[in-house]
């Protein structure tokens, strides 16, 4: 089994932590002097970078959440000007605005060198030929494996996501061998070849790459048998840095999570304490490196556990598991984050009624689905066809603006959507993941 940076990926466990600790350090001094939102907030707490001495002095620091992005938005978490950096990404915001990050050249170097780590820890080389079907855009995923991908010297074809036929001309053509993907997606490639009757075994393909969204055990077990490949999972978090925080090597016990780059911690949601090794909480991260964007004690929401046991492949580095959820409410549709309070916003700026409402996600096939029902009020025209077509549509439209996500939406009967002590219940996820 091959290993992109032996040196820091199989670091004794002192070592990682003296250089942890020194680069946590740099990193403090950093925000403390450049970013505005960091050194008022320290100073409120009366800390001052010098204050943190070891490892677990982080815990005295506060905790950054995505909420503040937006209230900085969209660079007043900067840590350089504007003229040092190089790319801007940016991902879906709760409230209608995204958050906005943004690398140094260094940045991107450190960025493709954490994408070729797990690139490498899933068996890829530079003899692969490596499919891209993330979309191109604002997202950090195509782009960050796609200069994983050409750092390691593999060939890399940037299909970008959609059109399912060519996407598999495309694989049978170029002998593609690396497959990067959602999990949903490489299930509804899968379907597709079934349906054109293509064998799947008869390709040159042997190992998919697949973020962006929650996945399960028994996904991975039907992926692995339907396209007869070796399915790996990779994590990452846009305002952290994107694909690349942690990702699976051949073993596929949990991600090893770069801690040369990032420190994690596992904290009670409810109470932000941080929790002893082994414990199920929310993933709060640090980031080590990072010249643009820097994080300090990042809540991503994500709930998970880690695990410091040795990996049978050789690196030191923890392992975190597959992610089992969000802290909050949000939900992941066709890999794009989705709040609900966002479709609730949506329809209440719709004619300014406050509608009961309902959403229900469900998986058709290998596709998140997301329909939205509305319960019939006076506002809603419910006696006229036509008025009701021309409501259904506006919403549909300002729904996909908004989210990048298509909706159905449905119109139901007067208190159809239950009520749980007063309140509608209103979500259902029909999802098994
Ligand atoms: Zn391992």
């Amino acid at each position: 089994m091959q290993i992109w940076e032996p040196e820091y990926e199989c670091m004794p466990r002192e070592e990682i932590e003296q250089l942890q600790l020194e680069r946590l350090q740099a990193t403090l001094n950093r925000v403390y002097k450049n970013v505005t939102c960091y050194r008022t907030r320290f100073k409120e707490m009366g800390i001052v970078p010098e204050d943190v001495r070891s490892l677990a002095d982080l815990a005295k620091l506060p905790f950054t959440t995505k909420e503040d992005l937006r209230l900085n938005y969209p660079y007043g978490m900067f840590a350089v000007p504007l003229r040092e950096v190089v790319r801007i990404h940016s991902s879906s915001g709760t409230t209608g605005k995204p958050t906005v990050v943004g690398y140094t050249k260094h940045d991107l170097k450190v960025w493709s060198s954490l994408v070729a780590r797990f690139m490498t820890a899933a068996g890829v080389n530079s003899d692969d030929v490596v499919q891209i079907a993330f979309g191109y855009g604002l997202f950090t995923g195509a782009f960050g494996l796609h200069y994983g991908s050409e750092m390691i010297g593999a060939s890399v074809i940037p299909m970008g996501a959609g059109n399912t036929e060519k996407q598999i001309m495309i694989m049978q053509d170029y002998r593609t061998t690396a497959l990067v993907s959602t999990p949903s997606y490489a299930v509804t490639i899968a379907e597709r070849m079934e349906k054109m009757g293509i064998d799947p075994k008869g390709l040159t393909l042997k190992v998919g790459l697949f973020g962006g969204e929650p996945w399960s055990e028994a996904m991975r077990r039907e992926i692995e048998e339907r396209l007869g490949i070796t399915a790996t999972d990779n994590y990452g978090l846009s305002e952290v840095i994107g694909p690349g925080v942690a990702g699976e090597c051949q073993c596929k016990r949990g991600m090893h999570i770069s801690e040369d780059h990032f420190i994690a911690e596992i904290i009670d949601p409810d109470t932000g304490a941080v929790l002893p090794p082994g414990s199920v909480g929310e993933l709060v991260l640090t980031s080590l490196t990072k010249e643009a964007f820097p994080m300090v004690r990042y809540r991503t929401r994500d709930i998970t556990s880690l695990d410091y046991e040795k990996c049978d492949c050789g690196r030191t580095m923890v392992r975190m598991k597959k992610t089992m959820g969000r802290s909050d409410d949000m939900l992941i549709i066709k890999g794009v984050n989705v709040y609900p309070s966002q479709i609730e916003d949506v329809l209440f700026a719709i004619e300014g009624c406050q509608p009961h409402y309902q959403l229900v996600v469900d998986r058709k096939g290998a596709l998140d689905t997301l329909e939205i029902r509305i319960e019939v009020t006076e506002n809603i025209f419910f006696d006229e066809m036509k008025k009701q077509k021309a409501f259904l549509d506006k919403v549909e439209k300002k729904i996909d603006s908004v989210l990048g996500v298509g909706a159905v939406v449905k119109l139901v009967e007067p208190n159809s959507i239950p009520r749980a002590e007063g309140k509608a219940c209103r979500v259902i996820d029909n999802r098994k993941i």
